[in-house]
């Protein structure tokens, strides 16, 4: 039961940054919703604002500084939360009238914040949150984080400084949360933290409990017991760790997504060594093989950086003989970016920003070949899906097990605009480019669309 009372203190919510910041600003929601405060959709309704920030790259900074003076501007009352409030003063110093700074991950805090500025209603009336909290995302699909931080000191990377060390949350509590999910009608679960391999890490892969049932704190028993709830469950920043090869039979068995996202960063071992990467190139690409063989249908995503420091043509042709030998489905490409405070920007040879985007652009080429190539396979075919929208030509937009939402491509289907929205449906393909695959329901032959490949 939806109620709302005129009285009720409203709380306006920006969110910015990556899908663990929307966990993050979905707890506060869930929280603020609980006390009995209500949210509001625009500016001027609000009570007072909270920001939740990126601070990644200088592009998100700059993002989330705009945010936070718009909303100074248009309402006065504004709390910073995120990553970029782990950065010193930036905020301040730009923006000195904001009431409250506080880190990412830190709900307690904001909610303390909230309090002493907007106070919380008398009454809370505890039952308008349904129990799987208040998503941002569409209903069908949600992100489970599984822990915070990371252990790793990556030479490109800050996020060790502005979020820490990993800390797994107990596994009994994500396995509730992803319970509750399913149950509120989630098809499909997004698992998502910096380092997901790593989970459990920091507490020695203690026993936790779920419904009374004993489970280690550790990825396989998590995902396999993710995978008896009858979501569809996608894994995200699965680093190449040994105890990987374990998850595979699982996606063969159709309990996981036969889908990996495995950030690769480079395949030069010395770059792999400047950039502080505990992986091997060669031994990425025998792994890769040997997962193809148990699961030939898996999809494997990674992300590269070109132009790191000191990078030479030789060691960036190894990356594209790397990609060349393994085929991976999906790619994304960054050219190096010198994050404020990351030990990278003291290396020596910076390479120069035109070879950077030469570098980006030719490996984008090579790859789209070869996605154009693996998708082109899946012509004839027939498909589970989950669609996600209708368009406005009277067809659907949904994805398979191989397309994750917001980074991967799509799967059109011309004559899908009877089918559900956040419901899975079969279909059969007809066409393939680099990047979507399109499809009907019979088997007229379908559209195709023009869609340009642009870097993820
Ligand atoms: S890039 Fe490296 S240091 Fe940064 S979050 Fe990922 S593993 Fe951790």
């Amino acid at each position: 039961m939806e109620m709302t009372m005129s009285s009720e203190p409203r709380v306006g919510f920006v969110s910015l940054g990556c899908p663990k910041a929307l966990v993050d600003s979905e707890q506060i929601l869930t929280r603020l919703r609980a006390e009995g405060y209500g949210i509001a959709p625009t500016y001027a309704a609000a009570d007072l604002v909270v920001v939740n920030t990126c601070g990644f790259i200088d592009a998100a900074v700059a993002e989330s500084l705009d945010a936070i003076g718009e909303a100074l501007a248009e309402n006065g009352k504004v709390i910073v939360t995120g990553c970029l409030g782990a950065k010193g003063n930036v905020v301040r110093d730009l923006h000195s009238s904001v009431l409250a700074v506080t880190g990412p991950h830190a709900c307690e805090e904001v909610m303390a914040a909230i309090h002493t500025h907007l106070p919380r209603p008398h009454d809370p009336f505890l039952d308008l949150v349904p129990p799987q909290g208040i998503k941002l995302t569409p209903r069908h699909y949600a992100y489970l984080k599984i822990a915070e931080g990371c252990n790793h000191r990556c030479t490109f990377c800050i996020i060790p400084q502005l979020r820490g060390d990993l800390v797994s949350r107990p596994v009994g509590e994500v396995l509730q949360e992803a319970e509750n999910l399913v149950r509120a009608g989630v098809h499909e679960l997004l698992i998502v933290s910096q380092d997901t391999s790593a989970y459990g890490v920091d507490v020695r892969y203690r026993t936790g409990f779920w419904n009374g049932r004993p489970l280690k704190t550790h990825l396989t028993p998590l995902a396999a017991a993710l995978g008896e709830l009858g979501a569809w469950v996608r894994l995200h920043y699965v680093y190449p760790y040994p105890h990987v090869d374990d998850l595979i039979p699982l996606m063969a068995e159709g309990r996981l997504l036969p889908y990996l996202d495995v950030p690769l960063q480079h395949a030069s071992p010395r770059i792999l060594k400047a950039m502080k990467r505990p992986a091997n190139a060669d031994d990425a690409l025998a792994r890769v093989r040997r997962w193809r063989q148990i699961c030939p249908e898996l999809t494997l995503r990674s992300t590269f950086i070109v132009g790191f420091p000191g990078e030479t043509e030789a060691e960036f042709e190894q990356l594209l003989e790397f990609l060349a030998a393994a085929e991976l489905d999906r790619v994304g490409c960054f050219t190096y970016s010198p994050v404020e405070g990351a030990a990278a920007n003291a290396l020596p040879d910076p390479v120069p920003e035109e070879i950077k985007q030469d570098r980006q652009a030719r490996l984008m080429a090579l790859q789209a070949g070869i996605s154009a190539r693996r998708l082109q396979g899946k012509v004839g075919q027939v498909l589970k899906v989950l669609v996600d929208a209708h368009d406005e030509e009277g067809g659907a937009i949904a994805r398979s097990s191989a397309d994750a939402p917001e980074i991967d491509g799509a799967v059109f289907i011309e004559n899908g605009g009877a089918l559900p929205v956040g419901e899975f449906a079969e279909v059969r393909i007809v066409d393939a480019d680099e990047h979507d695959l399109y499809a009907e329901l019979s088997r007229r032959k379908g559209k195709r669309r023009d869609r340009p490949l642009a870097p993820e």
